[in-house]
């Protein structure tokens, strides 16, 4: 799922780049865009505004000079001094003007162009420059043809009939260059909004896109999230079936604030239902040692465990640590079986165990049944003296011990401690043959050697 996840996240990831990255680029060409329009686009449109105003005061002299030339008869029209000084000004104000506006939008262009910041129409532009070019000729050309009208203050016919055809031309051309800066801020602003309108619709999809991709990520992850906790529930219910001795009590699911919740809830159920299970086999297990290794009896450890305790003493005697053991026999035992009967053989057996447990330092001395009423004390890292000692302290012990019920015993020991060149039946006939001696003896007594 992580994998699957991830895939889908890059996915997503590299596409939310994508956009931004096409959103960043737009957004730019964008704003070159507009500024090409703030910074050439608009000036143009306010040179197109004074070149008009000025047209129009142009196209008001002309028209004065007209009206005087059709109050003229001759073939030389003659103008008043007064109103050609005043004609004059107008008129050198008008050039002045014209050329003005010019160089504004051949310096608006000039600039543009060599900074490289036109960007759309860039052909246009330049048919733009030579029609500027063209203007400015036509004004000279005309300024030529006028300039002796004033000089002389009167012009011939024909002549006047040229100065018209160039005021005319002039005119057509400085329309034409309207017309032209016109068309073109028209078309570039309409670029510029269809590139715009392109931008937002573009984006529009990119984000749906987007949008619809982060959708779909986020119901897989929790519809595959989801699947999995009831998949474990599953499993985790399974195997509370699996532990419990009644069907019904594994089967009870657990509610909880959502599904993680509830998947903690059945995982600590589970949790403490292992541990009690846990518990509850090692409490079987621990008993079944015990059955296995101790005599039924008395509790004294068994005739089995006895061979498994002698190979490792003998084994750790080999790396230094020695071990003593005292074989012990109840005397006279049978006569109290017949005595007082067999029952109470068994609980003198008992008592008999107990009495010596409680002298022993347990675990490192312990006691074996060995047989009948035979028994076997094993003293872990204890020599001879010490284990001679013991066995004295036991005996008398058991001679002054007095249980309600029971008959008064003594007991006969033999001690003996590892020798060299000893194994575990050497140590053990020599034990023997140490009770004997102490049977021998009298009995009660203990016999070291
Ligand atoms: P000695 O002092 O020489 O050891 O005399 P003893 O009578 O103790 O020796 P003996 O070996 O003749 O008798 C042992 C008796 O112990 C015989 C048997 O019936 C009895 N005995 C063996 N196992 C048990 C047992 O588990 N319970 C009871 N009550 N008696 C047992
Ligand atoms: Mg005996
Ligand atoms: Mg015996």
């Amino acid at each position: 799922m992580t994998k699957k996840v991830g895939g889908l996240a890059f996915i997503l990831l590299s596409f939310l780049f994508v956009v931004i990255l096409y959103s960043a680029i737009q957004s730019q060409r964008i704003y070159w865009n507009m500024k090409e329009v703030a910074e050439i686009d608009i000036p143009l449109l306010e040179v197109i505004a004074d070149i008009e105003m000025l047209q129009l005061k142009q196209d008001l002299l002309v028209e004065s000079l007209r009206l005087q030339q059709r109050q003229a008869t001759a073939p030389v029209i003659r103008f008043s001094r007064a109103s050609i000084t005043d004609i004059e000004a107008s008129f050198l104000r008008f050039s002045q003007g014209l050329t003005e506006q010019l160089e504004k939008a051949e310096k608006i262009l000039l600039n543009a162009l060599a900074l490289g910041n036109i960007r759309l129409h860039i052909e246009q532009h330049q048919t733009l420059m030579e029609q500027i070019r063209k203007l400015h000729k036509h004004r000279l050309a005309y300024e030529y043809a006028i300039m002796p009208v004033f000089q002389q203050s009167s012009i011939e016919l024909a002549a006047w009939r040229d100065i018209e055809d160039q005021d005319n031309q002039l005119e057509a051309e400085t329309d034409r260059l309207l017309i032209m800066i016109d068309k073109l801020v028209m078309s570039v602003s309409n670029k510029v909004e269809e590139q715009e309108q392109h931008f937002v619709v573009v984006n529009a999809i990119l984000g749906m896109s987007a949008f619809a991709i982060g959708l779909y990520l986020t119901l897989y992850i929790i519809v595959s999230f989801r699947r999995r906790v009831w998949s474990l529930r599953g499993k985790i219910q399974h195997l509370h079936r699996a532990i419990s001795i009644d069907p019904e009590q594994g089967a009870q699911r657990q509610y909880g604030k959502d599904e993680l919740d509830e998947l903690e809830k059945d995982l600590q159920t589970l949790m403490g239902r292992l541990s009690s299970e846990l518990d509850s086999r090692q409490q079987v297990e621990s008993r079944l040692i015990e059955l296995a290794t101790r005599d039924k009896l008395t509790g004294a450890f068994n005739l089995h465990k006895w061979d498994e305790q002698i190979q490792q003493v003998f084994a750790l005697a080999e790396q230094g640590y020695q071990f003593a053991m005292l074989l012990i026999d109840v005397d006279h035992f049978k006569k109290i079986n017949d005595t007082y009967g067999h029952d109470i053989g068994d609980q003198v057996l008992k008592k008999l165990v107990a009495a010596l447990n409680s002298k022993l330092h347990s675990p490192r001395d312990s006691v074996f049944r060995l047989g009948g009423e035979e028994f076997v004390v094993l003293m872990r890292q204890a020599d001879l003296t010490s284990a001679a000692k013991k066995a004295e302290e036991l005996r008398q012990y058991i001679a002054q011990l007095k249980v309600e019920n029971l008959p008064k015993i003594t007991i006969s020991l033999g001690v003996t401690a590892i020798q060299a060149g000893d194994d575990s039946k050497s140590i053990v006939k020599r034990a023997d043959r140490l009770l004997y001696e102490a049977k021998g003896a009298g009995r009660n007594q203990v016999m070291t050697g």
